[in-house]
């Protein structure tokens, strides 16, 4: 076998292992590095034969640019911690910010960079430290049966998971590719339960509107009713319906919108529309929609 051949069969090797550790990673299918090894794996499938010193020297740069990508990558991943790659559970105390899953500016005109920087880095990032703190200190409770401060650090733990966890569901809720209405099996459920579409829309719509304070409008699938339903809540641990999965969730803390619409929640949530990720929604549904209680 000729070093060339050699060059390319590394090459390809090498292009599968990328393949394989984006997915064990669970990359966002529409991530920049997925289309860039995508256009790669088309060039490497395309080589059939020896190639010139040309074809050669552009395949070079392409595998140099592409290693220095996933370079930054891993190190980026590095300063989140390594919990993605040693851990199949989150320990108490280990919860960490999950990385934006586009850019800051990616969902302008309808939600600003600068909104998006401050509630992702500042507002999620708190909460993900609260709920770390509740945790660790609900351990020491347990570990010295101490529970003399429980009410306190189970209000902590609500408060901060509840926040954890529905900016994280919020983030992927939403894309630059958003918008339009949704399809196939949620799209049927929604028809089924709320009448239309449109009558799902405006009732999520002046559910967000008419939180009392601050909240979430949240479309839940209720495993128990094994329908969809539309809930409210205020600030985000009081009222909350346990025993249900959220499925879209749309922020309407002030945080969210106000330097962009000042207290003009409406159109907010009416532009918010156009970055919804219907995908990942309907993906969430399916999901979640696996879990089946004996109906009462
Ligand atoms: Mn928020």
């Amino acid at each position: 076998m000729s070093k060339m051949e050699d060059y390319i069969k590394d090459v390809t090797k090498w292009n599968k292992e990328l393949r394989d550790f984006l997915d064990s990673e669970d990359v966002e299918q529409n991530n920049e590095l997925w289309q860039r090894l995508d256009h790669f794996t088309e060039i490497m499938d395309g080589i059939n034969g020896p190639l010139d010193i040309e074809a050669l020297e552009k395949l070079q740069k392409q595998v140099d640019s592409l290693h220095s990508e996933m370079e930054n990558y891993f190190s980026n991943r590095q300063q989140l911690g390594n919990i993605y790659m040693n851990e199949s559970y989150i320990s108490a105390g280990k919860h960490i910010l999950p990385p934006l899953p586009y850019d800051y500016s990616a969902l302008e005109p309808h939600i600003s960079g600068e909104i998006m920087r401050l509630h992702h880095d500042k507002h999620h990032q708190s909460y993900v430290d609260g709920l770390n703190k509740a945790e660790l200190m609900l351990q020491n409770a347990r570990n010295n049966n101490d529970y003399s401060l429980v009410k306190h650090w189970s209000r902590e733990l609500a408060f901060h998971g509840s926040g954890h966890y529905l900016h994280t569901i919020f983030w992927n809720n939403m894309s630059p590719e958003g918008g339009g209405k949704p399809s196939g099996a949620l799209l049927k459920e929604m028809n089924k339960y709320f009448g239309s579409f449109e009558k799902f829309k405006s009732h999520f719509t002046e559910a967000a509107k008419q939180v009392e304070g601050v909240g979430w409008a949240i479309l839940v699938w209720s495993p128990r009713a094994r329908r969809l339903e539309i809930l409210q809540s205020e600030r985000h641990m009081l009222l909350t319906q346990w025993d249900t999965i959220p499925l879209l969730a749309l922020d309407v803390w002030e945080h969210a919108y106000y330097l962009q619409y000042k207290n003009n929640r409406g159109d907010y949530i009416k532009n918010w529309w156009n970055v919804v990720n219907w995908k990942d929604v309907e993906n969430r549904y399916l999901k979640a929609s696996e879990l089946k209680w004996k109906p009462f």
